[in-house]
């Protein structure tokens, strides 16, 4: 596969990509040049998680990022997300405080991977 995008929108390079996992086994990249912040982010490099306060049924939007990609954290941010808490926790604006200590569990058992926090 051969992408060349002067950037743009991170969930367009998300579908994409999405359907080429559904569709092929093997993908193989090539960046050309041109390519520039959605281009590089690849979906398996970080997971969404939409965590509903139990409390006030707020949703937080909140993104985990296997890679130390610095474009991820501005990407994720402009659209929303805040990043994955260092202590797993997040303090809704309600006040109610959200344990986030098994979903990271979880995450990390179905990648074989471990999330990067600041
Ligand atoms: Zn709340």
């Amino acid at each position: 596969m051969y992408i060349e995008t002067p950037g743009g929108s991170g969930e367009t390079a998300e579908e994409v990509v999405k359907f080429l996992s559904n569709n092929f086994d093997t993908i193989s990249f090539v960046v050309s040049g041109e390519a520039k912040s959605a281009g590089t982010i690849k979906i398996d490099d970080l997971e969404e998680i939409e965590q509903k306060c139990p409390k006030c049924g707020e949703v937080c939007k909140i993104y985990a990022k296997f890679t130390p990609n610095p474009q991820i954290d501005v990407d994720f941010k402009n659209k929303g997300f805040i990043p994955f808490p260092k202590d797993a926790k997040i303090i809704c604006k309600c006040g109610f405080e959200i344990d986030l200590s098994g979903i990271k569990n979880q995450i990390e058992m179905q990648t074989g991977r471990e999330i990067i926090v600041k």
